[in-house]
């Protein structure tokens, strides 16, 4: 009987398409093939693979590429990503699917050069330099050589058309180094250490009765490289971690610790302990956290720096990465979300380094959240995963109470360090001037802290110079043409722009509703207003304002934060990509301008991201020699998250905070997921969500609400709508969007249905 593939394609389809394999071919699950689809070819993975009769009929499979097949695994992580989030399977795949393109083949190939010998036909005096440094027959890069004669790269090139230097393609550079898990490793305080055995001993299956020598937890000096490396085998869910030992389910652990309190130091441990093991590392990050300070605290612990992975890797060395990666050659990589979906040959551990950041979630295509799915891909390798954090989100942490994961405290600072002291400026009473944005309060604490030659930090979670801009005369508000949100004037840029969509117009000098000229003004503040500010306060101190939308781009940013950390500034404006995960030791104060903004928003989160980020960014104070301490500016100083913060009483407000939702039936207790409907015209997408409301027929236990106009109602010109569906934690959610969606109206025209389960945004 013929053989008949189902092959899955990466593009947004729902299921696998049924291909004849042609005589002499023989597939397995897993293997990428070239496929025949409409009128062009395309590339697809065997998702199963039967005898039928009817094989005979069907467009036959071109052939397999010569690329490793995707594993057990990733297939398994894919099946599972569709059926959570309701992507199409194909969408899913994609992800885990990239294959090298056009460009990736064409990398520039890098040429070393030596000396050949043979005397230059012009002894030039630059040609002479860069001779005597070739001398050595050292090969060298071009541009290197270049470099070190202190000559143009053309005097190189005219040497090797002389044939007085020879050159050769080089071997490309390796993509990362082996680190080395016993580099350097930093004595730990008690408390580390402490949590460092309790993770490695979670980490690992109990060792045989008798067997207390072997045990990581009880070598007393953390010398765990003294013990033999532990057999694995294999099994259908991947690796076990030792004979004997298939029953080991490997854990999640909350790692939990105050703002410097060393948690980076004590996943340390845990990887190298697992690089010490032959396997590999994840260590996710939220993008703005990869920094090069980070990486340079890895490579201080580990002797090199590790493989990165995020959306700025392109071409070749994404496909060098991958290519290491599946070959187990890559013991550690950092990245981004993406980098879940790497094709790692033997895992051992993940690691979710601010696991509570709202930018684990992707918010468009497969509305995945990374730090949910690293726990899936921990279960399908059975390999633990760590979550870190100073401020767990509340699922987590409901998580670890009822014992479903793991939980290690660091409750103290390294070093003996305290926390900042944390007051409230209240701003109904210390009111700034007016016009101006910081309270009196502030400013001399500002003074105070320059005058003693310590750095200061202004946070504002705003970029541009005002949020809103309007005429004094006729009261015109300058809006997007293609969003309902208010242009933020941009001074740097002289320009309004759409923090949603990007559309930017000339800031004009007349109205343009009433031609009233020069009467534009700002209203509010944004970080280049604060600056503005500050150098009129402060016009002889070193201001640096780090906004994610300044002209340089990640170089420029990563330059500027290198600064701030050795100090060379002396007040730092700065928005939320401030608050994260950085260390800057001369820091000792920090001003939050608005800590309310984000309190009314209407997501059910806003209190938990609230006192997250608020905890965060004060925990930048302090974290080197000197103490810390942070003043927020407030307007309602008794709010439950605000009184929290200023009494340091996180504990109490997680309780409240998880009391308030279980009430609610809210995440975790609860499920939710949203649909979007947007289309071209508002009455097409109101009706649309109007029809699957009357289609959605809930259950006991389901709660369907809306449609409700989007509180963003327009982005980028399509109107938009949204439905809740809120259930119990019992119901099948999934099940029940599927049937939902399939009796409910179909689509037409330009309407789009984006289905965003476990939403995080609500806009
Ligand atoms: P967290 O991630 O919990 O905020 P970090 O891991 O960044 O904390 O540590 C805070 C600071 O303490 C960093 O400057 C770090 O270098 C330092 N530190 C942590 N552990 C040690 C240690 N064992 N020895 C020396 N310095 C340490
Ligand atoms: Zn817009």
């Amino acid at each position: 009987m013929p053989s008949v593939a189902e092959i899955l394609i990466p593009l947004a389809l729902d299921s696998a398409y049924s291909y004849a394999v042609p005589a002499g071919l023989t597939l397995t699950v897993g293997d990428v093939v070239q496929i025949p689809l409409g009128p062009r070819e395309t590339v697809g993975v065997v998702w199963g693979v039967r005898q039928s009769p009817s094989g005979s009929n069907l467009r036959p499979v071109t052939g397999r590429l010569d690329v490793p097949p995707l594993s057990g695994p990733l297939r398994e992580l894919v099946d599972w990503l569709a059926r959570y989030t309701l992507a199409p399977k194909g969408s899913a795949l994609a992800m885990a699917l990239r294959l090298p393109d056009e460009a990736a083949q064409s990398e520039t190939v890098r040429i070393g050069v030596r000396a050949s010998g043979k005397p230059p036909a012009r002894p030039t005096a630059a040609r002479l330099k860069v001779l005597a440094v070739a001398a050595d027959g050292i090969m060298r890069g071009k541009s290197a050589l270049a470099k070190e004669a202190g000559v143009s790269l053309s005097v190189v090139d005219g040497l090797i058309d002389d044939g007085a230097l020879e050159a050769t393609a080089l071997a490309p550079e390796p993509v990362a180094l082996p680190p080395d898990p016993d580099h350097a490793r930093v004595p730990l305080s008690e408390a580390q250490g402490e949590a460092v055995r309790e993770l490695i001993a979670m980490m690992n299956p109990a060792p045989p009765p008798g067997d207390e020598h072997g045990s990581p937890h009880l070598t007393p000096n953390l010398s765990f490289q003294e013990r033999e490396p532990v057999p694995t085998v294999e099994t259908r869910r991947g690796l076990t971690m030792g004979v004997g030992d298939e029953t080991f389910r490997a854990p999640t652990i909350l790692l939990e610790g105050v703002t410097g309190s060393g948690k980076t130091e004590v996943y340390f441990e845990a990887v190298a302990d697992c690089v010490r093991r032959g396997r590999q590392a994840l260590i996710l990050m939220p993008e703005i956290a990869l920094t090069a300070q980070f990486l340079d605290r890895f490579a201080e612990r580990f002797g090199v720096r590790p493989a990165t992975w995020h959306s700025g890797i392109g071409g070749k060395r994404r496909e060098r990465i991958r290519a290491g990666v599946a070959a187990g050659e890559i013991a550690v990589v950092v990245g981004a979300r993406s980098a879940l979906f790497l094709p790692f040959a033997k895992l051992g551990i993940v690691v979710v380094d601010e696991e509570h950041e709202a930018a684990y979630k992707q918010e468009d295509g497969v509305h995945y959240h990374a730090r949910d799915m690293a726990v899936v891909r921990g279960r399908i390798e059975n390999c633990p995963v760590v979550l870190a954090s100073a401020t767990p989100s509340i699922e987590t942490r409901v998580n670890a109470e009822r014992g479903r994961y793991r939980h290690i405290v660091l409750p103290e600072r390294f070093g003996g360090r305290r926390l900042p002291d944390i007051a409230a400026i209240d701003m109904r009473s210390d009111k700034p001037e007016r016009g101006s944005f910081i309270a009196p309060a502030l400013i001399a604490a500002v003074r105070e802290t320059v005058a003693a030659g310590d750095q200061a930090l202004l946070f504002l979670n705003r970029r541009g110079y005002a949020p809103l801009t309007l005429c004094r005369a006729c009261g015109h508000r300058y809006q997007c043409r293609n969003c309902s949100t208010w242009l933020v004037e941009h001074r740097f840029r002289k320009a309004l722009v759409c923090h949603q969509c990007g559309y930017a117009e000339r800031r004009p000098d007349s109205c343009s509703e009433c031609g009233t000229f020069d009467n534009l003004t700002p209203c509010g503040p944004g970080v280049e207003r604060i600056a503005e500010e500050v150098t009129a306060l402060f016009p002889d101190k070193r201001m640096i304002v780090l906004s994610s939308d300044f002209p340089g781009g990640a170089e420029r940013l990563r330059a500027e934060l290198q600064t701030v950390a050795e100090g060379g500034c002396d007040i730092v404006i700065g928005t939320q990509l401030v608050a994260k995960g950085h260390n800057f030791p001369h820091l000792t104060l920090v001003g939050v301008l608005d800590a309310d903004i984000g309190l009314t928003s209407g997501d059910p989160r806003a209190a938990e991201r609230t006192f997250q980020l608020l905890q965060q960014v004060t925990g930048r104070a302090g974290r080197g020699e000197k103490p810390g301490r942070a003043l927020v500016q407030t307007f309602q100083p008794e709010h439950p998250v605000i009184a929290a913060l200023l009494s340091g009483d996180a504990a109490r407000f997680y309780e409240e905070e998880i009391a308030a939702r279980e009430a609610a039936g809210l995440p975790p207790f609860g499920r939710l997921a949203a649909l979007i409907v947007s289309a071209n015209e508002r009455e097409v997408a109101e009706a649309h969500g109007q029809a699957l409301a009357r289609a959605s027929e809930p259950p006991d236990g389901v709660m369907v609400l809306g449609p409700a106009e989007a509180p963003l109602a327009l982005i980028r010109g399509r109107y938009r709508f949204r439905l809740l569906v809120k259930t119990e934690r019992s119901v099948d959610l999934q099940s029940y969007l599927r049937d939902w969606i399939a009796r409910g109206p179909k689509v037409r025209g330009n309407v789009k249905v984006a289905i965003d389960v476990d939403p995080q945004s609500f806009l």
